[in-house]
């Protein structure tokens, strides 16, 4: 039973060992409790994605399985079509628009997926 004006989240046990795992292995646990970083994180994710759903109401990130892919998959309702984000000799390209600047690109830099595996690797 949680303390007054608490409530409790039920997770997948290997859920919360992997996020538990990230808290500790980056050393969040020196500044705050597991559960505020938690809801932090949860809140912040939340805002944006909140963001993208707003800037970019036609756009949606096609999870692709395999992680090795360098590739990043957008699909756009307008248009009905997939642009393929990649990058090629530092330069970030989206093979449907071949412009200088366009959303599709712009949305693909606000994802996690993207940043992580393709510019930071
Ligand atoms: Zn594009």
């Amino acid at each position: 039973m949680p303390k007054s004006g608490f409530t409790n989240l039920t997770v997948r046990e290997i859920t919360k060992k992997q996020v538990e795992d990230v808290f500790k292995e980056r050393g969040y646990e020196k500044n705050e409790s597991f559960s505020s970083w938690v809801m932090n994180t949860v809140n912040s994710a939340l805002q944006k994605q909140i963001y993208c759903d707003t800037k970019y109401p036609t756009l949606r990130h096609v999870h692709i399985d395999n992680e090795e892919d360098k590739e990043f998959v957008v699909y756009d309702k307008t248009t009905n079509k997939v642009a393929v984000i990649t990058t090629e000799e530092g330069e970030i390209e989206c093979t449907t628009c071949k412009s200088e600047s366009c959303s599709h690109k712009d949305f693909a830099m606000l994802h996690p997926k993207f940043m992580n595996k393709i510019i930071l690797s």
